[in-house]
């Protein structure tokens, strides 16, 4: 048995280039989205992967078309979650990124940002952390490697910089922060798909390693608001530092803690 994890984001999917939520494409986008993670199943299950489990991590988290998917395929969808969209990788050996896009600040990306655009940096041991890190050193956190990935240039060339070895795939170039040169998206999927089956053939012969950091973990959080960094200000063992930021230092479940209740939580509540 051989489980991949596939965290699946929108942002990063072709054809995606400003947040359509409530308007008439979103429909067509969670349609690419989940015809990008079919395409990444397919190439999974090719390569040898007896089992999936997809996660939705984009917004509400309920956009992916669930009876689209093989029947290989459960689907975790809902927000407030634990571990934010990594939760349940621990029963899995190898996690995919599908969709996902470039960390806050990143000046040729489309869409950057880093969970939500509440949150203006955010550092791990003083490196620069996307969602593309924070989801390798959750999966690292319980020995799960990251093995392929998929999304935009600046996404690609940003997982790569900490992951050099995996497998991925670029699906568009920015243009601006919300325009892109998207590349045919047939042509995509097939990229997708084969990357995928050349990950999980990898994967099985253990070719990837997990990303951990060393710990202590000291989390750097700087927030648009002054109000935000008073609230994590409440947490203890947190400290801020003048008006927007704050500083956490701990074990990596701790870090993540205080990211998810600033995502799930905090940013929600005003
Ligand atoms: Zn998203």
């Amino acid at each position: 048995m051989f489980k991949v994890f596939i965290a699946a984001d929108i942002e990063g999917t072709c054809g995606y280039v400003d947040w359509a939520e409530n308007q008439p494409e979103d429909a067509l986008r969670r349609e690419e989205m989940t015809a990008e993670v079919n395409a990444a199943i397919a190439g999974a299950l090719a390569g040898g992967a007896t089992d999936i489990v997809v996660s939705d991590m984009h917004m509400l988290k309920q956009n992916i078309y669930h009876g689209r998917l093989p029947d290989q395929a459960s689907l975790i969808s809902g927000t407030k979650r634990r571990w934010m969209w990594m939760d349940t990788v621990q029963a899995c050996d190898l996690v995919f990124l599908i969709g996902l896009h470039a960390r806050c600040g990143s000046p040729c990306a489309v869409l950057p940002h880093t969970m939500n655009t509440l949150i203006t940096g955010l550092q791990l041991n003083g490196v620069d952390a996307g969602e593309a890190l924070i989801s390798a050193v959750c999966a690292g956190h319980f020995g799960v490697p990251v093995g392929m990935a998929s999304g935009d240039r600046a996404f690609i060339d940003e997982i790569r910089s900490c992951l050099p070895g995996l497998e991925t795939v670029v699906v568009k170039e920015a243009v601006g922060s919300c325009a892109a040169l998207n590349f045919h998206p047939e042509i995509c999927k097939s990229k997708i798909t084969e990357a995928a089956e050349n990950a999980a053939r990898r994967g099985i012969k253990g070719e990837f390693k997990p990303y951990c950091l060393q710990e202590p973990v000291v989390l750097r959080l700087e927030v648009t608001w002054p109000g935000y960094a008073e609230a994590l200000s409440l947490i203890p063992g947190v400290r801020r530092n003048g008006g927007r930021e704050i500083y956490y230092t701990g074990a990596l479940p701790e870090v993540i803690s205080v990211i998810s209740l600033f995502v799930n939580w905090v940013s929600k509540a005003t």
